[in-house]
């Protein structure tokens, strides 16, 4: 078949569809015709191109493309062949589902229709054909309403209403208690109900009907919720791109009690265990499980209570696993004893899951061990960092219990609807969305929320997929929970919760406890610890990690972090025990009470960094001198202004306050006693105990005010900072040069083997870094002969300036080492301020598409990337062996990380709990 034909062939049976193309067919229906002609039991069907979704989108006022009725009528005659049923047959009608599916599984983003193909007359058929006249009803008054909500858009709420209603005045309280002549009435009302809201009867003609769904999908892939759902997780038009609509012949778990329907897992997604895992209802339809409208039973039980059909689901899931060589969830509905499979797709799994199996079924040899990398996304590995709740609070008492749906704790304020959980969350509260059970129109309180909580549905309800697959904690179906969304409450027994009520939910164990509780951080697992060894093997780019402390060096270890690439000096002042040395040191008079200061600050920054070496040995660790203004030590303007204010309204109500107990004395020369002991006394007394100290004080607050004012930048981030600053005063420099060398002196006297790097932050001329090397020689021979030893250590240049780009040649000439600052490198690109960008005009530029990424967390692979790429070819053009890093941002983030693969780094940086998604990242950019 040639390109242009199958350009126009809109329609494929699952007989002949290509099981390999999503991207036309749709995931489902590509998955359903693989698993048809694989030989597994699927009910014939046929998927309408994702192609047909395109060109109807495309048409003017919404048209199918020319010819597709003619080509499903087509197929639907091979169905009815296939099936020996008819298409509004009065007798043998065959009755089938539409449903949704793009390339990308969006669960429950799209629209399903069941039962379609029935009417007055087919529905007389089916109570014939299966004598079951409440199967029929039942099916009836499902298709009107899934009918009436999808393709006309017809509230839920009318016909649940009617439901009710009939429910009440007959006196029962579970669906399954209604009878025939009950369903038949609510069928009845459900047709009233179109009625009134569409002013038109409900179609009859089944292929009007079908038509009317097919568009209904189509129309569905336009949606709100699937436009958010696409936003969110980033899905491009070249991910999915458009919907295709799959037809099938309906198959019914609910004709008795030997048949069922169920949800199922080839492995536990939870945990990751290899063992079937899921839920099913006896006498149900699939929409029943996965809405939460009945609690289903765990698949296990089938066991017991259908054993050879739990046998033909242990094959199936075998079958599944070994086709697709990744853990399936798949549907299945068991119609009169006889097992099918409805849908399967790739599972989607919490993380330690999707690590435990990678690792499993690598040593089980169904994947090899690239595929076990691949297969996890690096920025996944976030979930496995997800606060648990501290083991010290495991017996605290709970409020109440449900299923742990997806794991992990959040904590957050109580909102009982998507739309308030939306505005609250963008008010920056925490979130803990409380619902009975959600829907897909709920998905922007899910973005907008810690953790879900339902009253309502089992582990692969709609709430709990959905929440797994954003990687928030879930609690479903604790029932103990009665939510009433218009008094905005939630009873548990006795107790009430309001709406912004604090709440804690714990996603493994299904508990929900009242308050906040401590959380711990999360743990490795030793899966984990292997996936990521296998990482490390496979790529070329070392990880480091942005570690400022000697903890900090410690946690990064316990990440793997391979050195420290980059250790920010100006954070190791940020303590209250040093930070006034630090203020001395800057607003010395002269040089020699700054060098007092710097000699204070020495044996201090010496310890630290021998912390670091110690610590890291043999690794690399590559500490920068001071870069940030020095006025960020000091305090601001404002705030001096305003302590000043109050220091002199103090000192003038203290004088005043003098004034009047001497007045006293006047009028009354016998208080002298009691004039003691009154309260503005004692005041007068404490501040003037030390008669100068509040003059005192205001004249340092005074000293302090000039110098904040003398150093004064309009642009500090553009000023007197980094290598300027250390040329400028090149005894604040010497200071930290000197500590570090005398670190290295003191390790390497001690044997220990350490790698240290001094780097140099804010470069653009070769001048400034050959001034700043010859200061490092100086002090270098000073060390040696004190210590008498030999100091090995590299000297290199952060990559931070347009010009240090442009330069790199000459740079290369005096650094041993680049390190790319790509925040301050993509703020010099764009001229976007990283202090304010993402504050103020960021967002407004991604949402309309004017930038796609955040440069500030995406590396601008177009722009930046070609400065960088220059960087790195000069670079080494001059100093073959130069080696260069990345310690912005970005060094964490996977795509980015791909990118200074390519061009040839030798290392990444980033900060500790993103450094195993780094090394996962840097194996996928090799193997990739
Ligand atoms: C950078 O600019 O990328 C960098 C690592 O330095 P800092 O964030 O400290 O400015
Ligand atoms: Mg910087």
């Amino acid at each position: 078949m040639d390109a242009k034909v199958s350009n126009t062939q809109y329609v494929f049976s699952f007989h002949d569809g290509d099981g390999k193309n999503k991207k036309l067919l749709g995931g489902k229906g590509a998955n359903l015709c693989e698993m048809t002609q694989m030989g597994l039991n699927v009910p014939p069907g046929f998927v309408i191109s994702t192609e047909a979704c395109l060109a109807y989108l495309d048409s003017n006022d919404n048209q199918l493309p020319d010819g597709l009725m003619a080509m499903v009528k087509k197929q639907m005659q091979a169905l009815e062949k296939e099936t020996g049923k008819g298409f509004g047959d009065a007798e043998h009608p065959l009755l089938v589902s539409v449903r949704s599916g793009s390339a990308m599984s969006m669960p429950g983003m799209m629209d399903t229709i069941l039962n379609l193909g029935l009417n007055a007359s087919t529905l007389n058929g089916v109570i014939k054909q299966t004598g079951d006249a409440r199967f029929a009803y039942d099916a009836y008054r499902r298709f009107i309403q899934l009918f009436g909500k999808v393709a006309l858009n017809i509230a839920d709420e009318a016909f649940d209403s009617q439901f009710e209603e009939v429910k009440q005045h007959v006196g029962i309280k579970d669906d399954v208690g209604l009878r025939a002549d009950h369903l038949k009435d609510i069928s009845e009302r459900f047709l009233d109900v179109v009625k009134q809201h569409t002013g038109q009867a409900f179609p009859e003609d089944p292929y009007e009907q079908l038509e009317i769904a097919v568009q209904a999908v189509f129309k569905s892939w336009m949606g709100k919720r699937a436009v958010d759902y696409r936003r969110e997780f980033n899905i491009t038009q070249d991910m999915a791109n458009g919907t295709a609509v799959n037809i099938v012949t309906m198959v019914f778990g609910n004709r008795g009690n030997d048949s069922a329907t169920g949800v199922a897992f080839t492995r536990n997604p939870a945990t990751g265990e290899n063992k079937l895992f899921g839920e099913y209802l006896v006498n149900a339809q699939g929409e029943d499980v996965v809405a939460g409208i009945r609690t289903p039973k765990p698949i296990q039980n089938m066991a017991d209570e259908m054993p050879d059909l739990y046998q033909q689901l242990e094959t199936l899931r075998a079958n599944l696993e070994n086709h697709y060589r990744e853990i399936q969830d798949f549907e299945f509905t068991i119609e009169k004893g006889k097992l099918y499979c409805l849908q399967t797709r790739n599972g989607k799994m919490n993380t330690t899951a999707m690590v435990r199996t990678s690792v499993e079924m690598e040593n089980a040899g169904v994947i090899d061990r690239k595929q076990a990398l691949l297969r996890i996304d690096p920025h996944s590995l976030e979930q496995m960092l997800y606060p648990r709740l501290d083991d010290s609070e495991l017996g605290s008492t709970s409020l109440a219990q449900g299923l742990p749906a997806s794991p992990g704790a959040a904590c957050g304020h109580i909102a009982f609807d998507a739309d308030r959980a939306e505005m609250l969350g963008k008010q920056g509260q925490r979130i803990i969305l409380v619902r009975d059970e959600t829907k897909p129109e709920d998905i922007h309180g899910f973005f907008a929320s810690q953790g879900i909580l339902t009253s309502r549905g089992g582990k692969t309800s709609h709430a709990a997929v959905v929440a797994r697959g954003m990687g928030k904690p879930c609690v479903a179906g604790a029932e103990g929970i009665h939510v009433d969304v218009q008094l905005r409450e939630a009873h548990i027994g006795d107790t009430v919760l309001k709406e912004g009520d604090l709440i804690t939910i714990d996603g493994s164990s299904g508990k929900v406890y009242l308050g906040e509780l401590p959380m711990m951080e999360a743990e490795f697992t030793p899966e984990l610890e292997t996936l990521l060894q296998w990482a490390d093997e496979a790529a070329c780019l070392k990880v480091m990690a942005n570690a400022d402390t000697k903890e900090d060096a410690q946690r990064a270890l316990k990440y793997g972090a391979m050195g420290i690439g980059l250790c920010r000096t100006e954070r190791m002042f940020n303590t209250s025990e040093r930070l006034p040395l630090v203020i001395e040191m800057i607003v010395a008079e002269n040089g020699e009470q700054r060098q007092q200061a710097l000699d204070r600050l020495l044996p201090i920054q010496r310890s630290d960094f021998q912390g670091l070496f110690e610590t890291m040995a043999p690794a690399q660790v590559t500490i920068r001198l001071l870069d940030p203004p020095i006025h960020e030590f000091l305090p601001s303007e404002q705030q001096l202004l305003s302590d000043l204010d109050e220091l002199k309204h103090l000192y003038s109500i203290v004088r005043g306050m003098e004034v009047m107990v001497d007045a006293e004395q006047l009028v009354n020369p016998a208080a002298d006693k009691a004039r003691n002991s009154i309260p503005q006394r004692r005041l007068t007394d404490r501040i003037f105990s030390d008669p100068k100290s509040v003059a005192d004080t205001i004249s340092k607050k005074e000293a302090m005010l000039k110098k904040v004012r003398m150093l004064h930048e309009v642009n500090p981030m553009l000023g007197h900072r980094g290598v300027r600053l250390g040329i400028t005063f090149p005894e604040i420099y010497g200071m930290q040069i000197r500590a570090i060398l005398e670190a290295t002196a003191e390790c390497t006297k001690k044997g220990i083997e350490i790698n240290p790097q001094i780097m140099v932050p804010q470069v653009c001329t070769a001048s400034e870094l050959k001034r700043i090397r010859s200061l490092v020689d100086e002090i270098q021979t000073e060390v040696e002969q004190q210590h008498k030893v030999k100091l090995e250590f590299k000297f290199g240049s952060m990559i931070e300036v347009v010009r240090a780009c442009m330069r790199a040649d000459t740079l290369a000439e005096v650094a041993d080492f680049f390190s790319f600052g790509t925040n301050d490198l993509s703020q010099a690109t764009f001229s976007f301020s990283r202090e304010d960008a993402e504050n103020k005009f960021l967002p407004f530029y991604n949402e309309n598409g004017i930038l796609l990424d955040n440069p500030f967390e995406v590396l601008d692979i177009k722009g930046l990337g070609k400065l960088m790429k220059i960087a790195v070819d000069w670079g080494r053009n001059t100093r073959k062996d130069l080696s260069v890093g990345i310690c912005g941002e970005h060094g964490g983030h996977p795509q980015s990380i791909r990118f200074c693969h390519d061009i040839g780094l030798d290392y990444v940086s980033c900060s500790a709990p993103r450094v195993p998604i780094a090394r996962l990242a840097a194996a996928h950019a090799a193997l990739l």
